[in-house]
C-alpha cells in the first residue's frame, strides 16, 4: 500500500495534462475509459460524456455506492498546463480542482482490490462531465437519472478541501438581461431614454433590494453603448444570486424579477434569460451520511468541518437524495494557474475515503 501515494499522484498528472474545458471533455473521459478497461473493470459511457466503471460487490442485488468526481477544469483548452514541484507542492492549472479527485476513484479501486475480497455491494466509479462554469451539472443529472434513489448515497470527490465536509448545496440562479431602447444622437434626439442609463437604474434597484439571510446577489458584468455621442440603443449585464436556502433562492429570484419588470417602459424594451442553474439542498448535520464522513476523517486525524458549497452534490442533494461532497488534500488557488494540491496530505484523504466507502457499505 505504500505504493498507493506515488501511483494516484502519477496518475494525478497524467489526467492534469489532458486539457477538458467544460463541454471538451472527451479525451480526457477516453483517457479514464481505457484506463478503467485496462484495470478489467466494466465500464458503460452515457450519452453527456461521463464515464462509469463498477467494481462489483459480493451481492448484486444490495444498494450500490456512488462516487463521482467532475472532468472539466475552468481553464480554455489553449492554457499551458505546466506541472511543478516545490517541496510537498505540486503546482499546475486544474491539478487540484480536480484531476487528483479523478484519479483518487482509481486509488479507491486499488485499495479495494488490495483487501483481497469484494465490497458487500457495488461501488460506481463516475468520472463525469460538466461541474464548472455554465456546465450547469448536466453530467451530474445525468447520474442521477440513472441510479436515481437506489445507491445508499452519492459521494461526490473534490481534490482540494481535505477536512470538508459539504453537507449542503449552496443554491446559484445565474442571469443575462438586455436593454433594447431606439438610441440616436446624443444631442438631435435627447431625451429618448438610454439602454446604459436604464441599465444603472436597474443595478441600482437591485443593489437596493434587501437581501434573505445567507444570500448574494452580484452583477459582475456590464457592457452597452455604442458610442460617447449615441444614445446607447443596447446594454446588457449578468448577474449571480446565491442562498443556502431554497426558499431563499426562490425568493430573490422573484424580486429580482419583479424589479426586471419595473424597468420596463414605453420605450424600453427589457429581456432576461436563466443562463445558469444550481438547485439548492442540504442534509441535517445528523445525517447517518455525515455523521459517518466526520467519523471516517477523524478517525485518520484530520478535525473535520461542516460548510455549504456549490458543487455536484448540488443536484441529488436538491432531488432529496443523500449525498455530500469530500475534499480529498490541501492547496490552493484553484481556478487560477497558481493552483496547487500538497502531496502528502493526499495520502490521508485517500484512506479515508476508503474508509468511508467501507463505513457506508456495511451490510
Ligand atoms: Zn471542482
Amino acid at each position: 500500500m505504500d505504493a498507493l501515494l506515488p501511483r494516484v499522484l502519477t496518475l494525478a498528472k497524467a489526467i492534469q495534462q489532458i486539457p477538458a474545458p467544460t463541454g471538451e471533455e472527451r479525451a480526457r473521459a477516453a483517457f479514464v475509459q481505457t484506463r478503467w478497461q485496462e484495470e478489467g473493470l466494466p465500464v458503460v459511457t452515457d450519452a453527456v460524456g461521463n464515464v462509469y466503471a463498477r467494481v462489483p460487490g459480493a451481492q448484486a442485488s444490495a444498494p450500490p455506492l456512488v462516487i463521482s468526481a467532475h472532468l472539466d477544469t475552468v481553464f480554455p483548452a489553449d492554457t499551458p498546463l505546466t506541472l511543478r514541484q516545490q517541496g510537498d507542492r505540486l503546482y499546475g492549472p486544474g491539478i487540484g480542482d480536480n484531476s487528483v479527485a479523478v484519479a483518487a476513484l482509481f486509488g479507491l479501486w486499488w485499495q479495494i482490490r488490495a483487501a483481497g475480497k469484494p465490497l458487500p455491494a457495488d461501488v460506481w466509479l463516475v468520472a463525469n462531465v460538466g461541474e464548472e462554469g455554465l456546465g450547469n451539472l448536466k453530467g451530474m443529472k445525468a447520474v442521477v437519472a440513472r441510479f436515481g434513489a437506489t445507491p445508499r448515497a452519492y459521494v461526490v470527490l473534490e481534490g482540494l478541501g481535505l477536512g470538508w465536509v459539504y453537507h449542503r448545496g449552496l443554491g446559484v440562479r445565474r442571469y443575462r438581461v438586455q436593454i433594447a431602447t431606439p438610441g440616436g444622437h446624443a444631442w438631435a434626439r435627447a431625451g429618448t431614454p438610454s439602454a446604459v442609463h436604464q441599465m444603472a437604474a436597474l443595478v441600482t434597484r437591485l443593489d437596493a433590494l434587501p437581501l434573505p439571510p445567507q444570500a448574494t446577489l452580484n452583477v459582475g458584468v456590464f457592457r452597452g453603448g455604442v458610442s460617447i455621442n449615441t444614445i446607447a440603443p443596447e446594454a446588457e449585464i449578468e448577474i449571480d444570486l446565491r442562498a443556502a436556502e431554497p426558499a431563499a433562492l426562490r425568493q430573490l429570484s422573484k424580486q429580482v424579477e419583479k424589479a426586471f419588470r419595473r424597468q420596463r417602459g414605453p420605450r424600453v424594451r427589457l429581456t432576461w434569460e436563466i443562463i445558469g442553474e444550481r438547485p439548492a439542498g442540504g442534509l441535517p448535520e445528523r445525517h447517518p451520511l455525515v455523521v459517518a464522513a466526520q467519523e471516517a476523517l477523524a478517525r485518520h486525524g484530520v478535525r473535520p468541518a461542516l460548510t455549504l458549497a456549490s458543487t455536484d452534490a448540488n443536484w441529488p442533494l436538491s432531488r432529496g437524495l443523500p449525498a455530500i461532497c469530500l475534499g480529498l488534500t490541501l492547496g490552493g488557488g484553484a481556478h487560477t494557474t497558481d493552483e496547487y494540491i500538497q502531496m502528502r496530505p493526499l495520502g490521508t484523504g485517500l484512506a479515508v475515503l476508503a474508509d468511508l466507502v467501507r463505513a457506508l457499505i456495511a451490510p
